[in-house]
């Protein structure tokens, strides 16, 4: 299979091009159709797979077919100070994902898979000055890369996000979120995204290994004709 059939948004294949990604991987032939159909998607997959690409480049294909209308609005920089105006970010896509070094790698991955679009990726991670994060978000979010403890801090402390754009949601390394305490965050955050009452919210999930707490939650949020491991 080849990139060129998979119908992909012009703009997608050019960036595929742009990256240097000529052959798909094993899991990018499962999961492009898959996703580009509008299926929820559990995978197993290792680091160096190319399974970050493997959820972004459908994902974003398939909002850049309408990316005018759903990309966030920007301020206006006339009319908004960033000192006083607080703007909620309202993603279109959430990845979580477990350390700030895998999700640097996957806001760079979206950097460049966005290139000449209007859909705009922030990251926010943990151990970091917060002040520069909540300063990015301001300027408009689409694709919203996380980790877990600074996520609940700005959507639980800070108020800072809403999830009633969001489309898609991605749990990277499920596992490792899983087993480090994060099972309950999870679950509430899949329970959150479910409120919007959009049918064609598509879940995926990413996992070395598939441990129980692992596959009760995909029982559960994920439709079970739409899951295949
Ligand atoms: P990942 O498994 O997402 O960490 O990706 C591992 C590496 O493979 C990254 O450096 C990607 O840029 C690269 N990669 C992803 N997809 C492809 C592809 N189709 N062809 C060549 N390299 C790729």
């Amino acid at each position: 299979r080849a990139f060129e059939d998979a119908g992909l948004h012009p703009i997608m294949l050019e960036n595929v091009k742009l990256c240097q990604y000529s052959v798909p991987t094993a899991i990018q032939a499962y999961c492009l159709p898959a996703v580009l159909t509008g299926h929820d998607v559990v995978a197993v997959a290792q680091t160096g797979s190319g399974k970050t690409a493997a959820f972004l480049i459908p994902i974003l294909s398939r909002l850049m077919g309408k990316a005018r209308q759903l990309a966030a609005p920007r301020p206006n920089p006339g009319r908004y100070n960033p000192l006083t105006d607080r703007v909620r970010a309202e993603p279109l896509v959430l990845v979580v994902c477990p350390t700030r070094e895998l999700a640097c790698q996957i806001f760079d991955e979206a950097r460049r898979l966005c290139y000449r679009t209007m859909l705009r990726p922030c990251v926010i991670y943990g151990g970091a000055p917060s002040k520069n994060q909540r300063e990015q978000l301001e300027l408009g979010c689409d694709i919203l890369v996380a980790t877990p403890g600074r996520l609940m801090d700005f959507m639980q402390n800070l108020n800072l996000l809403s999830f009633s754009r969001l489309k898609f949601t991605v749990i990277d390394e499920a596992d490792e979120l899983l087993s480090t305490g994060w099972e309950e965050a999870m679950e509430k955050l899949f329970q959150g995204s479910d409120t919007n009452d959009d049918a064609d919210h598509t879940y995926l999930m990413f996992s070395a290994t598939f441990p129980k707490s692992a596959r009760k939650m995909t029982r559960e949020y994920m439709e079970e004709d739409h899951v295949r491991i």
